[in-house]
């Protein structure tokens, strides 16, 4: 079958670039191993997920954001990042920006079937779901696809977007820096005596950290990270150990607390590709940078890559230059490159950082926050570059 594009996965992010792409009329095949019903009809997974103005305004851009039910939007007015138990704490609002909040929460299920939903008003994009990639060929003028069950995708340009344990990424012989912090993180929502002020609040505690998200006044999202072992004991807590604990964590600042619905909860290992294309095979999302998810840039920066690509494929269509040409691929990978990696490498030291129980690193980081807050240009280089301003 030939095409001008193939996109291999249909997550959010390789969903992102095929619609970011309808203008082209570009004829785009995307490749999923699960059912239509898994990406038609997402199911809960219990990430909220932390929008940038920026991304809502690539969200916009793409057609995507219009889809979003509004009430399921939550804007974040303040964020707190706090050490341990101390009162000091980093402090962000929405002075800062553009806009009267510093950001939204969505929840994932809501961004994936907004991207779906506007996907199927898209002629030119096919989806073929039940279908596993074997190998991809490419040569001079194409790349193929070769499926398990003998069907060959030919194209200009072959994206690889299966996410952050990519088997492609290593079947086209692309290497990644890959970090397991062996930890994992929790997610569920609770509900609140007190009202959460739409603050969102990340507490690093010294075996912890505690993340709560405002989604409506008495009702937040909550992320706990624990290595793998006090993980476990966590996850076999009852519901009403859980209330008292998250309680005394927060030292009573919500009131009584009550969790609703599941539990979920994720391995914490990170990825960061060395190359971000080979041949005229291209990475994007999480199997190019796999983000902790910590400091909530996941998507955010997939969503960067997105419009950094489609921006360099277009040229390429109005230059009339073969799309799939390693001058183009080039380009994206340095302008990614330059993005990503400052925040990835900032993630992974943070996350070391407030995981070290050392007494001097302990000493640091409580200096570290209390230096950055009343730094205003360290605070100012973090809303600019990382989360917040709009753009
Ligand atoms: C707990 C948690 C909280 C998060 N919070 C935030 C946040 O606040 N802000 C933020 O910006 N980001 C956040 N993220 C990150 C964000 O969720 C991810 O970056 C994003 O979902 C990755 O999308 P993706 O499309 O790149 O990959 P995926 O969602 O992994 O999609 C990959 C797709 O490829 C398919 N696939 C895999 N292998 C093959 C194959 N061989 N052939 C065909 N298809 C294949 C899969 O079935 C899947 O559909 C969070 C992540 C977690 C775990």
């Amino acid at each position: 079958m030939k095409f001008d594009i193939t996109i291999i996965g249909a997550g959010p992010s390789g969903l992102s670039l095929a619609c970011s792409l309808a203008k082209t009329k570009l004829k785009i095949a995307i490749i999923e191993k699960n059912s239509k019903k898994k990406f038609s009809n997402p199911q809960k997974d219990g990430r909220d997920i932390a929008l940038t103005h920026r991304s809502k305004n690539i969200l916009k851009k793409i057609g995507i954001w219009k889809n979003i039910n509004p009430k399921k939007i939550s804007p974040v007015r303040e964020a707190r990042v706090l050490d341990g138990n101390s009162s000091k704490y980093l402090h962000f609002d929405h002075v800062k920006t553009v806009e009267n909040s510093l950001g939204y929460l969505v929840p994932n299920y809501v961004i994936r079937k907004a991207i779906y939903d506007k996907l199927q008003t898209l002629k030119t994009i096919k989806i073929f779901a039940n279908n596993e990639v074997l190998k991809i060929v490419s040569n001079k003028s194409s790349s193929k696809v070769y499926l398990k069950n003998r069907k060959i995708f030919e194209s200009k340009l072959t994206v690889v977007a299966d996410g952050r344990l990519s088997k492609i990424r290593e079947k086209i012989g692309i290497y990644a820096n890959k970090t397991n912090f062996r930890a994992a993180m929790s997610v569920f929502r609770m509900k609140h005596q007190f009202n959460n002020d739409n603050i969102a609040s990340e507490y690093f505690h010294y075996n912890q950290t505690l993340a709560i998200l405002p989604i409506e006044k008495n009702l937040s999202s909550i992320v706990v990270t624990l290595q793998n072992d006090l993980s476990k004991e966590f996850l076999n807590m009852t519901k009403k150990e859980i209330n008292q604990k998250i309680e005394n964590d927060l030292k009573g600042k919500l009131g009584k607390m009550n969790i609703i619905g599941k539990k979920y909860t994720y391995p914490m290992l990170t990825v960061y590709s060395n190359e971000f294309y080979r041949d005229r095979s291209v990475l994007i999302g999480d199997a190019a940078v796999g983000m902790h998810p910590v400091t909530a840039h996941g998507f955010n920066l997939n969503l960067r890559g997105v419009d950094i690509l489609q921006n360099k494929i277009k040229k390429a269509l109005m230059d009339s230059v073969d799309i799939g040409n390693a001058d183009i691929l080039k380009k994206y990978e340095k302008n990614f490159r330059k993005v990503s990696l400052p925040i990835y490498l900032a993630t992974n030291a943070i996350v070391r950082l407030y995981t070290n129980q050392k007494p001097i690193i302990k000493l640091a980081r409580k200096s570290l926050l209390i230096l950055a807050d009343a730094m205003k240009p360290a605070k100012n280089a973090i809303i600019d570059n990382l989360l917040l301003k709009n753009s």
